[in-house]
């Protein structure tokens, strides 16, 4: 039986009762790990580098194994550039790869760069025009519930690829939880840790890391979905917070 668990981190106060975004973890684990896991949250949301959390919500609750729905890993592929500006350029060009217009694509990357706050969660917009679709406010959609299937197989997957760190690590399996939902066109993210400038772009086809997309000592990041027009968005949510996943790469899934 493999349980959920979940933590939210804040600083001055609860994030509903307005204070700033610390930390975030989601994971899908075996019972005996439960008292580590919970214990290596609770240290992160401590040691931070975005500053001391004073708010620490961690749930855990049981997850029965014939909810969970396996989805494939997307294959990664990194894009060096020498600037947050050119890596923004490089984004919108890989979301319209993706199927994203360009007006979309312009909204997205603007409402990321524009952020005063950190949000907990991601903002939806649609694919075609660009316009929000979730009405989740600042809290955003949670992606929660996921995990891998096999995390020696993960890791030895991640370090044949040169990617390492705990950023890609969980990012490439939300991603991949994400975009296998199918009503998600393109991701892009960066994150709001100050010493990590690499984000992506995620669609059908890979997990594209771009290694600047924002201005190192910065502390805000976020994530888009670019979703298709005609998505019904209460199911969408539904299926990012709440269907327990496990992700697994494709060969050993069909293994
Ligand atoms: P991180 O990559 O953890 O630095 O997160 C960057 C931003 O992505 C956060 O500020 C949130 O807005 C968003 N985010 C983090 N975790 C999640 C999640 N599980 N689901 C949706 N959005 C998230």
């Amino acid at each position: 039986m493999l349980y959920s668990v979940r933590m939210r981190a804040a600083k001055g106060g609860a994030h509903e009762a307005g204070g700033s975004h610390i930390s975030g973890a989601e994971r899908l684990i075996e019972e005996s790990r439960l008292v580590e896991m919970a214990q290596e949250m609770i240290r992160r949301a401590l040691l931070h580098s975005k500053g001391r959390a004073d708010f620490i919500r961690l749930t855990i609750d049981q997850v029965e194994e014939k909810r969970i729905q396996r989805v494939p890993l997307l294959p990664i592929k990194t894009f060096s550039v020498e600037s947050a500006n050119v890596g923004r350029i490089l984004a919108k060009k890989l979301l319209m790869e993706a199927g994203v217009s360009n007006v979309a694509a312009a909204t997205g990357i603007c409402a990321l760069s524009n952020l005063r706050k950190n949000m907990r969660g991601a903002m939806a917009v649609c694919a075609e025009t660009g316009q929000r679709l979730d009405v989740t406010g600042e809290r955003g959609i949670r992606v929660s519930r996921m995990d891998v299937e096999d995390e020696k197989a993960y890791a030895a997957w991640l370090e044949h690829q040169g990617v390492g760190g705990i950023h890609a690590r969980e990012a490439v399996v939300l991603a991949a939880k994400a975009i296998a939902g199918n009503a998600v066109v393109a991701e892009l993210c960066w994150s709001d840790d100050p010493e990590y400038v690499t984000g992506y772009v995620a669609s059908q086809g890979a997990y594209q890391r771009i290694t600047k997309l924002k201005e190192h000592g910065s502390g805000l990041g976020g994530r888009v979905f670019f979703v298709r027009q005609d998505t019904d968005m209460e199911e969408l949510i539904a299926y990012l917070e709440e269907q327990p996943v496990l992700v697994a790469e494709k060969r050993l899934m069909n293994a």
